[in-house]
């Protein structure tokens, strides 16, 4: 026997359609590229959507299928773009403007983008790289005639509010397949070239439907919510659809991502939920330090994710500005939230020492994620919170395939997806994060959590940045090396940061030795990469006990 409901296949633009036409008045509020604070409603967003997907059908002739780049900050002519292109059917491709121009390259060929639409920040990458891109056929400058740049380099260019004036704001979007692709993201891979995840209508929806329920990011009609994580990086962890679904007013920050900057926005605005990873909210912090005045009243709850929250960070929101961190963790090829440590209600007669210990997690999947963790062998480990293997995933919401046949070795036959990441399981369900898989510290046989060795560092005052890597060893194959960052104007040594993390710790996990330095590479996406800077330690020579 056949179900009697209805047919009404999951497109993005559903999405859209309810915040207009059910929460029409609520604004989005964006920092300008231009400068001035700019204010639109839902309403507004559908209707200048609709004409951009009229005009780009017309002028840019984008199509289903057609692959078509931003590399844009969040802001309101961002987010029409993805929902007029996605609507039309077209894939929209996010660049991060951090890449290296090399990978900039070959992801912009390898997705074979038609059009790049780029904020006026980004003139003068593209002025060097138009040269490179044969797919490219030109670029849409997202502002007004006021503000095109006079004299650019650039060839081809259009310019965003007259292009969007050419089209029809009441354009009828197109019956999709729900499982037409809409997003292409590539991960920034430590290794080897980017890979494509690609997003469909359906994955975006049912993400979107996930992450706004009261155990994840609790979004409702009468939040205020800043997305600080660039919509460049895992689709803005999904917000740019769920608050629109949550009929939540959007808060959108442009380039400016610095301490003062976010506070004003998260105290202007009166922001009730923010997201964004550990980096920005170090600089909030620093700036909150140094201008003890300054209050969170607002703010209800502040997600950290895309790296490991640190305690000291988690206890400066909760303790000092009275605020509730949610910690997380996801992937790009997971749309991208995979698991949230928010406390089960077995859970809330646990001591406060065991409530912190797990709060700190990265905690437990949600509906329509499954999650495992296994050993060499394909298999599965116990739940015991102690032993740590490969961690894979699989759900509606993840990658089943790379873009274009690639990276086939991360899937298994049972749809089962190896994230590359390390982890334990405890017995709450309660997922930690041990490490990447390529980081592991192999000493003697036994792995070593590098992640753990920076967490007990991190603590130490006088440490501003920690990251571990493992190096040679002619005895244990490898050994770890600490390398530390000093805050401005202490001198830690290494005696104090290593007597810090005794007993926080296994003894035979403790450092080798401990490395200043200046600054610690990161990756595209604010990650430390390892891959730099074990290249830049090849030739340290660890003591020899
Ligand atoms: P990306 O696809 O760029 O978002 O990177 C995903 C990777 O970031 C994951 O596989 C993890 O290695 C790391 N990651 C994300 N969230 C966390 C977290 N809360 N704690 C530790 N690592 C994280």
């Amino acid at each position: 026997m056949k179900g009697l409901m209805q047919d009404w296949p999951l497109l993005v633009h559903r999405v859209l359609d309810h915040a207009a036409r059910w929460h029409g008045e609520r604004e989005i509020v964006s920092r300008s590229i231009e400068g001035p604070v700019h204010r639109q409603s839902y309403r507004d967003l559908d209707r200048r959507s609709r004409a951009l997907a009229s005009a780009s059908k017309k002028h840019l002739k984008a199509k289903k299928g057609s692959v078509i780049a931003t590399m844009a900050w969040n802001g309101y002519r961002h987010m029409e773009i993805w929902y007029g292109l996605m609507g039309l059917g077209a894939v929209v491709h996010t660049l991060n403007p951090r890449l290296f121009t090399e990978q900039l390259i070959y992801i912009i060929n390898h997705a074979e983008d038609q059009w790049i639409f780029t904020d006026l920040t980004f003139l003068p990458i593209f002025e060097k790289l138009q040269d490179k891109l044969p797919t490219v056929k030109g670029f849409v400058v997202m502002t007004d005639r006021a503000h095109m740049p006079v004299g650019t380099k650039l060839s081809n260019v259009i310019c965003y509010e007259e292009l969007l004036g050419q089209g029809d704001e009441g354009f009828a979007w197109p019956r999709l397949d729900e499982n037409t692709a809409c997003g292409l993201c590539y991960t920034s891979g430590t290794t080897g070239n980017p890979k494509g995840v690609v997003y469909s209508h359906r994955s975006n929806v049912l993400h979107a439907m996930t992450i706004t329920g009261a155990d994840a990011f609790a979004l409702h009609s009468r939040d205020t919510t800043l997305p600080v994580v660039p919509m460049f990086h895992a689709n803005a962890w999904s917000l740019t659809f769920s608050c629109p679904m949550a009929g939540a007013k959007l808060v959108l920050p442009g380039a400016k991502l610095d301490g003062a900057s976010v506070f004003e926005l998260l105290d202007t605005e009166r922001v009730t939920m923010t997201a964004a990873v550990p980096t920005i909210w170090l600089m909030l912090l620093q700036h909150l330090e140094q201008n003890p005045t300054l209050k969170l009243p607002y703010l209800e709850r502040v997600l950290i994710g895309g790296a490991s929250c640190p305690e000291p960070m988690m206890r400066a929101f909760i303790e000092t500005y009275g605020v509730d961190v949610i910690h997380a963790w996801g992937m790009t090829e997971m749309s991208p939230m995979g698991t949230l440590s928010r406390l089960k209600g077995s859970m809330l007669d646990l001591p406060p020492a065991e409530k912190w210990k797990e709060k700190l997690k990265q905690g437990r999947p949600g509906f329509g994620i499954d999650m495992k963790i296994t050993d060499d062998k394909n298999e599965e480990l116990p739940h015991d919170g102690k032993v740590f293997g490969r961690l894979k995933v699989r759900g509606p919401a993840i990658s089943s395939a790379y873009f274009k046949g690639e990276g086939v070795a991360a899937f298994d036959a049972d749809g089962w997806f190896d994230t590359g990441d390390v982890s334990t399981i405890d017995e709450w369900g309660f997922m930690q994060i041990t490490d990447r898989s390529k980081d592991v510290i192999k000493s003697g046989g036994e792995w070593i959590s590098s992640i753990d060795l920076e967490n007990a560092a991190l603590g130490c005052a006088g440490v501003a940045e920690a990251a571990a890597i493992g190096l040679p060893h002619p005895k244990w194959d490898e050994r770890p090396l600490l390398v530390v960052v000093r805050k401005a104007g202490t001198e830690v040594s290494k005696d104090e940061v290593l007597a810090h993390m005794t007993g926080k710790v296994a003894k035979w996990w403790m450092p080798d030795d401990v490395a200043f330095v200046d600054d610690i590479p990161h990756t595209a996406t604010g990650k430390i990469s390892k891959l730099q800077l074990r290249e830049r330690f090849r030739n340290y020579h660890l003591p020899t006990a």
